[in-house]
C-alpha cells in the first residue's frame, strides 16, 4: 500500500515508543525490559517497534510465532528474540535456523530441538515455562525438574531461563500473582536443587512490572505499556506513558441532512434539526468496531469532539458535525489520539466496548497502510 489514495491511515509516533521503553526501564531498573512486538507490534508495525525499542535500551524482543520471529531477522534486526510459546514439532528447524529461543514445557519439543540444533555450532538457547496458576500454556510445577533435566542433557541445548505468566497482574488487588510468585519460586528452587543452574527468571508482563515490584526478577516482559497504552484503568497512572498511535483519516464526502431523515444502514440514527454530516473513508473492515456507532463513540473534526452518526459501515463511517458546520472535503479526522485540545484514546474505545486497549490496536486491519515518525 505503498501509494496511498485513501486518506485512512495509522500514524505511530516511534519517538513516544523510544520515551515509554526510558520510562518502564528506569522504573524496573536494574532489572532489563524486553519489548514484546508480537501480533505486528500490536498493530504498530514489528519492525519499526522493535528498532525503537532497542535504541531506546531494550535488551531484547519477544513474539508470540515462529513465523513474527523470522520476520524480525528478514528485516536485519540481530537482538535475542524470545518466543513466548512452544512452537510446533514441524517449527523446530525454522526456529534454529532463525536463531529464535523458544520456549518449552514438553518433552516432545525439546527433543525435536535438541535433534535439529544438534547440526548447529553452538548451543541452541530454550525458556522453559512453568504453569503457576493462569493454566494456559507451561509445565505442571511437578514436571519442571524432570524437563529441565531433559534440556540440561542434551548437548545441543541450553537452559537460558525459567519463567512463568502472571493472570492477573492487571488487577492489583488480587492476592493470585503473589500466589503464582511463590509456586515459581519453588519451582525454581527445585531445578536449582536437582544441580541445575537457572541462569535467569522472569514472569513479569507490562503490569506485573508497573504494580509488582516483587515480579520483576531478572528481566521483565514489556508489551503494552511500551506503547504507551495502560494493562488496566486500575493499572493507569502508575508510571507517564505517551501513545505512539493515532488513527487518521480525512473527509471524503459533506452534506446537509434534514430534521428526521435517517442516515446509514437501518437509518438507525436522524437528527433532530438539519446538521451537516460528513462521510469518513474508515470502517469495520479497518478495526472501526460496528457496535461503536449504536455507543454515542466520537471523533475529532476541527478540533471538536463529533459523534458517529448511525451504523458504521465496512468502508465508510458518517460523523455529524453539527448544524452549520464548515467542515469541508479533506478535512482531518481523527479516530484515535490528539487532535488539537481533545484526545481520543485506544482506552476511551475499549471502555465503551467493554474490552481492553490491546484488542482495539491489535484489531486495526492490515488494510490501513502504517506510517511512522520519530527514530526512536
Ligand atoms: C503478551 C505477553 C506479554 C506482554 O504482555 P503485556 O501485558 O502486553 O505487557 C508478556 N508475556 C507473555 C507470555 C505474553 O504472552
Amino acid at each position: 500500500m505503498d501509494a496511498r489514495i485513501r486518506p485512512s491511515r495509522v500514524e505511530v509516533d516511534l519517538e513516544a515508543v523510544a520515551a515509554n521503553v526510558r520510562a518502564l526501564r528506569a522504573l524496573a531498573a536494574p532489572t532489563p525490559l524486553w519489548a514484546v512486538v508480537k501480533a505486528d507490534g500490536y498493530g504498530h508495525g514489528a519492525v519499526p517497534v522493535a528498532r525503537a525499542a532497542l535504541g531506546a535500551g531494550a535488551a531484547g524482543l519477544a513474539v508470540a510465532l515462529v513465523e513474527e520471529g523470522q520476520a524480525l531477522r528478514a528485516a536485519g534486526i540481530d537482538a535475542r528474540v524470545l518466543l513466548l510459546s512452544e512452537p510446533p514439532v514441524a517449527g523446530a528447524r525454522a526456529v534454529v535456523e532463525a536463531a529464535i529461543e523458544p520456549t518449552v514445557y514438553s518433552a516432545e519439543v525439546i527433543a525435536a530441538l535438541a535433534a535439529v540444533a544438534a547440526d548447529a555450532d553452538r548451543p541452541q538457547a530454550v525458556h522453559l515455562k512453568v504453569d503457576t496458576g493462569m493454566h494456559r500454556v507451561g509445565a505442571a510445577p511437578e514436571d519442571v525438574v524432570a524437563l529441565a533435566a531433559a534440556v540440561d542433557r542434551a548437548p545441543a541445548l541450553r537452559l537460558a531461563s525459567v519463567w512463568t505468566h502472571l493472570a492477573v497482574a492487571d488487577e492489583p488487588e488480587r492476592e493470585l500473582t503473589a500466589v503464582q510468585l511463590r509456586r515459581f519460586d519453588e519451582a525454581v528452587a527445585a531445578v536449582e536443587v536437582a544441580g541445575i543452574a537457572v541462569p535467569e527468571r522472569h514472569a513479569a508482563n507490562s503490569a506485573g512490572l508497573i504494580a509488582h515490584p516483587a515480579a520483576r526478577l531478572d528481566l521483565v516482559r514489556a508489551g503494552i505499556a511500551i506503547y504507551g497504552i495502560a494493562p488496566s484503568p486500575e493499572v493507569a497512572g502508575m508510571v507517564e506513558l505517551r501513545p505512539a498511535l493515532r488513527l487518521v483519516s480525512a473527509v471524503s464526502h459533506v452534506k446537509t441532512v434534514a430534521a428526521g431523515e435517517g442516515v446509514s444502514y437501518g437509518l438507525r440514527w436522524a437528527p433532530e434539526e438539519d446538521t451537516v454530516v460528513a462521510t469518513v473513508p474508515i470502517g469495520y473492515a479497518d478495526g472501526v468496531r460496528r457496535r461503536l456507532g449504536g455507543l454515542g463513540a466520537e471523533v475529532l473534526v476541527g478540533g471538536r469532539r463529533r459523534r458517529i452518526a448511525g451504523t458504521v459501515t465496512m468502508d465508510q463511517i458518517l460523523v455529524d458535525c453539527g448544524p452549520g458546520s464548515a467542515v469541508a472535503r479533506g478535512d482531518e479526522v481523527v479516530l484515535i489520539g490528539r487532535q488539537g485540545d481533545e484526545e481520543i484514546t485506544a482506552e476511551d474505545w475499549a471502555e465503551r466496548l467493554g474490552t481492553i486497549g490491546y484488542e482495539i490496536t491489535c484489531g486495526l486491519g492490515p488494510r490501513l497502510p502504517r506510517t511512522h515518525t520519530g527514530n526512536g
